[in-house]
């Protein structure tokens, strides 16, 4: 991205400065902003060859909240392609290393915003999160990140991927700088852009430093035993456990039955919801255009198969696959009714425990190709994905380095909707 945004957002908050205005709460605070979401001046590419040439038309409201925060956008940040991927080696265009070892994936798919944030390019950075894209990059970054409720921040001009899922979100390396972020987001009230949007009215500072003394912790006994769950990442999580204990929280045993369901649902709702999103990416009204075509069904057909990598075509040949007559009823219904049970779940847990505290990520971060099998990378997103399908807010929240692989481990707690300010006082507790 060319410096001028950022040179220009500077300069006029050096004008405000000299003329006396006081500073908005971010004023001259660098900014990466993952590459799905519009900015007026830059290519929104989605690291994808089909969008490798699109200029942004207008700026998407998490982005303008940011910038009218008074932050400086320094970049538009890699991405796996379409936001499909949990280690940004998806993107078609870059390879976005984890700055604690230059050899492993960043996660994903918001990983160029994890990255950047954590190698101290940005002190803020957004990311988008339709099943874990921003907790897992967090967790494997070693930085704080956050998705909000659904709804609790503007989806307007973001690139969509799943709509019932997708949330923007911040990263930031501190708790208090996501709650500054967050503050940004959802500060003026809801968006009459985006009809899920919801007003959210609180101050994400104003109780940060409240400790969690007589609060409720719930710990889900099948999620600290699960298959792939990593020594290390366990230990850190118990131990976090442990110490909002000590500083006075309770913790309490609680079950979430139908989780078992969650990776089947998410991978059966977000393939439909993202093969009738990126229908629109016809050769035709948006992106690479295939020259030549004798007729507009080649040229739409050979468009998408140049324009689309990979695992983009295997979501949406999954998603036209299951949304066909037959399939249909036995895939999709089953996953929506799995979609209730799982919320309905999460809404009788929050009953007796106020959030829960369970692992971000299995383990830490994986090397360049060593997650090669598809349905291996989709299994790794057991502890992000229910929040999603849920539609709730989770954080993932560092806790130093692992004990056997020396790389960054987080936990995550996750808490009823709306309840995200709550959220931010326990990651302040464990941070
Ligand atoms: N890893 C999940 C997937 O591949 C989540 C992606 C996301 O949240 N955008 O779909």
């Amino acid at each position: 991205m060319a410096p001028e945004l950022a040179l220009a957002a500077a300069a006029r908050i050096d004008a405000d400065r000299a003329a006396g205005k006081p500073l908005p709460a971010l004023a001259g605070v660098p900014l990466a902003v993952k590459d799905n979401m519009m900015l007026t001046g830059t290519r929104t590419t989605c690291a994808s060859r089909m969008l490798e040439n699109y200029e942004s038309v207008y700026t998407a409201t998490c982005v303008q909240r940011m910038l009218d925060a008074g932050c400086l956008p320094v970049g538009k940040a890699n991405m796996d392609e379409f936001a499909f991927g949990s280690s940004t080696e998806s993107s078609a265009f870059h390879r976005t290393n984890n700055p604690w070892d230059l050899e492993r994936v960043p996660g994903g798919s918001s990983g160029g915003s994890a990255a950047a944030v954590a190698a101290g390019e940005v002190t803020l950075a957004l990311g988008s999160d339709t099943g874990g894209s921003i907790r897992q990059p967090a967790a494997l970054c070693g930085v704080v990140g956050m998705k909000p409720t659904y709804g609790a921040v503007s989806r307007y001009g973001v690139v969509a991927f799943g709509s019932s899922l997708d949330q923007v979100g911040p990263f930031g390396r501190s708790v208090a700088d996501v709650a500054l972020a967050m503050n940004a987001l959802t500060g003026p009230g809801r968006d009459p852009r985006d009809s899920t949007s919801q007003d959210c009215p609180v101050d994400f500072l104003e109780h940060l430093e409240d400790g969690v003394a007589g609060r409720r912790v719930g710990i889900v006994p099948a999620l600290m035993d699960a298959e792939g769950l990593t020594p290390e990442v366990r230990a850190a999580v118990t131990a976090a456990a442990k110490s909002l204990e000590a500083q006075g929280a309770e913790l309490v045993e609680v079950e979430l039955p139908n989780l078992d369901a969650a990776i089947a649902a998410y991978y059966v709702l977000g393939p439909c919801e993202a093969f009738s999103n990126l229908a629109r990416f016809d050769g035709v009204r948006y992106g690479y255009q295939e020259p030549g075509c004798a007729s507009l069904a080649e040229q739409s057909s050979l468009s998408r198969a140049h324009g689309f990598g990979a695992e983009a075509k295997r979501r949406q040949m999954l998603g036209a696959w299951l949304l066909s007559s037959g399939v249909y009823e036995k895939y999709y219904l089953a996953a929506q009714k799995a979609r209730t049970l799982i919320t309905r779940d999460y809404a009788a847990a929050y009953e007796k425990a106020d959030v829960i505290l369970m692992p971000a990520s299995p383990r830490t971060a994986f090397k360049f190709g060593e997650m090669s099998d598809p349905t291996q990378m989709y299994l790794a997103d057991l502890y992000t994905i229910s929040i999603n399908i849920a539609g709730n807010g989770g954080v993932s929240v560092p806790l130093g380095l692992g004990a056997d692989s020396g790389l960054p481990v987080s936990a995550q707690l996750v808490g009823p909707a709306f309840k995200d300010r709550d959220l931010l006082t326990f990651a302040r507790a464990v941070e």
